[in-house]
């Protein structure tokens, strides 16, 4: 990894317009909830890639019309990732092997978003190499909630969640 001074609040405003552009095709409602400011320490590159792989995600598994969340806060010597939509939903069968690579839920529901099945899997491995967690909450046909941890400084690595 990277490391290096940034403020995380500016790093997903980069990267909004696309996300927004995607929502905006399928009409999703798509609410920002950011500090003004917020420094942490940490790979920016690797970190935009697991905000665009799961604002993709909660884009691509929701139907028209629904909602994405995605809400970043401040706690003592972490922050706070929360991605949540209204989409479809992971069997709970499922939710153990989410993060596997080429891993997909069913073949048949998302043939027609043509992913590998990579986006969790990286998600995870960058996670989990700035010490982090990630954990999901999730109901069939009623949505999904990713919740990521990760300390603001490689240092304050204890005792997340
Ligand atoms: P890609 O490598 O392009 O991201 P993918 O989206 O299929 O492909 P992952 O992002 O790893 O791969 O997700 C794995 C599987 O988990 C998906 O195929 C989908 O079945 C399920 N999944 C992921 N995120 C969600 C979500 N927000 N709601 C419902 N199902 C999801
Ligand atoms: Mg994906």
């Amino acid at each position: 990894l990277e490391y290096q001074n940034i403020d995380l609040s500016s790093l997903v405003e980069e990267l909004l317009p696309v996300i927004k552009q995607q929502a905006v095709k399928k009409q999703i409602d798509l609410s920002i909830k950011l500090p003004d400011t917020l420094e942490i320490v940490a790979d920016a590159d690797r970190l935009k890639q697991v905000f665009i792989n799961l604002l993709n995600n909660a884009v691509n598994y929701t139907s028209d019309n629904g909602k994405v969340l995605l809400k970043v806060s401040e706690k003592l010597n972490h922050i706070e990732i929360t991605i949540s939509d209204t989409g479809i939903g992971i069997p709970d069968e499922a939710q153990s092997r989410i993060f596997e690579r080429f891993y997909r839920v069913d073949r048949a529901r998302s043939r027609n978003t043509g992913g590998t099945g990579l986006g969790l899997a990286i998600v995870k491995h960058i996670v989990e190499a700035h010490h982090g967690e990630i954990r999901l909450e999730s109901q069939l046909e009623k949505g999904t909630t990713f919740i990521i941890s990760l300390p603001r400084k490689p240092e304050y690595s204890k005792g997340l969640f």
